[in-house]
């Protein structure tokens, strides 16, 4: 059962029946306590892996807690702690919404006193919505967490990039756009679309005025715009002629695979009238949770500058340079790092131990805690070119850091459907086992890192390496390919191995993993790469 098929299931004529179905199916959705109830159905994730861990998980829990969201999260997600809390708990709340919504108006509305076309009673009480603005570089996985998150409870949720929005009558597109999307992901469901999320991308981008032929039509003009809608608006949404096509409907703001809707369910009613115009949908914008994102670069430099002024001695020098140790340009230097903490934003445990996260030994905090886009303030948002109005509507604040080496190996191997685990799958399917040396896995991890467009690089890198094996090998005799790290360097091609060679391939695989091992022993004295591994993900 899911919530989709609770929503359908509001039909009047009979409006009491209708909202105690829709209140049962929704407490259902958050109590998966049975496989066919449950929030992590396998048919939800085809493009995001299922693996046996995903059924044990899903039967373990009894219900969706803000806990169970993180933890699910970790399975996709690499790092990015503190956005991943922030992010669960956002959603929970707002699902906890809906059903305090949905009890309240149940309440208010006893059979009896109910006739055909009443007016409906207000809830007593209204819970505002908290959106969330994730501040942070490109490629870190903002999109993927509220892809990952929206998954998970298969609600509707569509992304739209900021960039090309326009004020309305203005070449681009209106800012509405981004409601039309929702809808169409929950198959043109109103009711589904009302409690849905929306991903506003590259929301930086709408910051301060742009103005175009003496006209601001792409910056705080659109923003005015969002602000109706994430305020709470009622939008008349056209469906698009080319949604009459069931097919299509619902892959709007993320492609058709990837959609989250329960495929199970029976298609939508066909958005299109008989003369094929599309039908006029009326969507109200309240409940719908909004996720910003965006880069904001420079905005550190404001937050810096607030900080020195107002007496704490900060300045740009503060900055740990980034590049070389590929860390977040935001994050603060080591030095300044003690005096900064006694300003922090949020509750930061007491480390008693620093937690072991491999060679360079940095605890399990550091990033989180030290991103100064952490210590952002309405006031540093106004000054980057957001209207006044607008902050105040996204009252929930988080950074994302930059994924360094180390962080990108692990984004390579550790999540469910990670990039390797997928290439892997690939070869196996031409009988073609193929191999990583831990080594190869660190160059690729660092050659994605020059790029500079974070784990985005990482498919590219892996794509030019294994070219030449995804066209030579299938229908060869080749059973074993084994990437190095020359391979990786692009100094030789993979090693291949038939299928009488595996002692060879074993052999050659092990001293490369020993050489490696021995490096690492050299260079810090981590007792293993494995063993590094391990202790990261025990770490978070
Ligand atoms: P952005 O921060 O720009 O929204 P995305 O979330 O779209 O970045 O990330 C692009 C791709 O990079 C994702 O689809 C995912 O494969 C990978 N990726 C980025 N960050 C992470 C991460 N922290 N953990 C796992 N994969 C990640």
């Amino acid at each position: 059962m899911t919530l989709r098929t609770g929503l359908l299931a509001i039909s009047p004529p009979h409006p009491r029946a209708a909202r105690i179905a829709l209140a049962t199916n929704a407490r259902r959705a958050f109590s998966p306590t049975s496989h066919s109830n449950s929030r992590y159905n396998p048919s939800d994730f085809t493009t995001q892996g299922y693996s046996t861990q995903a059924k044990a998980t899903s039967a373990a829990n009894s219900h969706i807690t803000p806990r169970n969201l993180k933890d699910f999260l970790d399975r996709y997600v690499v790092g990015q702690d503190y956005a991943k809390t922030v992010i669960a708990t956002a959603v929970y709340s707002q699902y906890l919404r809906q059903r305090l919504q949905q009890e309240q108006s149940e309440e208010s509305h006893p059979v009896e006193d109910e006739w055909p076309g009443h007016n409906e009673a207000l809830p007593k009480s209204q819970i505002e919505k908290s959106n969330v603005l994730m501040l942070g570089p490109t490629g870190t996985g903002k999109t993927l967490m509220t892809k990952t998150v929206a998954r998970c409870l298969n609600v509707p949720y569509s992304v739209s990039d900021c960039t090309p929005f326009t004020q309305s009558g203005y070449i681009g597109e209106d800012a509405e756009t981004c409601v039309a999307r929702l809808l169409a992901a929950a198959n043109y469901d109103v009711s589904a679309a009302e409690w849905g999320i929306i991903v506003l991308d590259e929301i930086d981008k709408i910051a301060g005025v742009k103005v175009a032929h003496g006209k601001d039509i792409g910056g705080e003009g659109v923003q005015q715009s969002l602000l109706k809608i994430i305020e709470g608006t009622t939008l008349q949404i056209q469906a698009k002629p080319e949604r009459s096509n069931s097919n299509t409907r619902g892959s709007a703001g993320m492609s058709s695979n990837s959609s989250s809707w329960d495929r199970n369910n029976p298609p939508a009613p066909n958005p299109m009238s008989p003369s094929g115009k599309g039908e006029v949908f009326n969507i109200r914008t309240d409940n719908i949770l909004f996720i910003c994102t965006g880069a904001f670069v420079g905005l550190d430099k404001l937050i810096l500058s607030r900080k020195a002024k107002g007496g704490m001695g900060f300045g740009a020098q503060v900055r740990s340079s980034a590049g070389d140790t590929g860390k977040h340009e935001t994050i603060l230097s080591d030095a300044d790092v003690a005096s900064f903490s006694k300003d922090m934003p949020i509750y930061i445990p007491v480390e008693t131990e620093p937690t072991n996260r491999g060679h360079t030994g940095t605890n399990n905090y550091r990033e989180e805690h030290y991103n100064i886009l952490n210590y952002i303030e309405p006031a540093d948002l106004q000054k980057y070119g957001m209207i006044p109005e607008l902050v105040g509507r996204i009252p929930k604040t988080c950074a994302v850091s930059a994924l360094n080496e180390e962080a990108l190996v692990r984004v390579l191997t550790e999540p469910e459907n990670s990039l390797i685990e997928q290439e892997k799958r690939l070869f196996l399917a031409d009988g073609i086992q193929l191999h990583f040396t831990s080594a190869s896995l660190r160059e690729i991890a660092a050659k994605a890192l020059k790029m500079g467009t974070g784990a985005r690089g990482l498919k590219a890198v892996v794509e030019r390496l294994l070219l030449s094996c995804k066209f030579e090998t299938p229908g060869s005799s080749v059973k074993y390919i084994l990437v190095t790290r020359e391979a990786a360097q692009l100094k030789r091609a993979p090693l291949l191995f038939d299928k009488g060679q595996s002692q060879a391939f074993e052999t050659t695989y092990k001293h490369e993993e020993d050489e490696w091992l021995e490096e690492l022993q050299e260079k810090d004295s981590v007792e293993s790469f494995s063993q590094w591994r391990a202790a990261s993900a025990a770490g978070g």
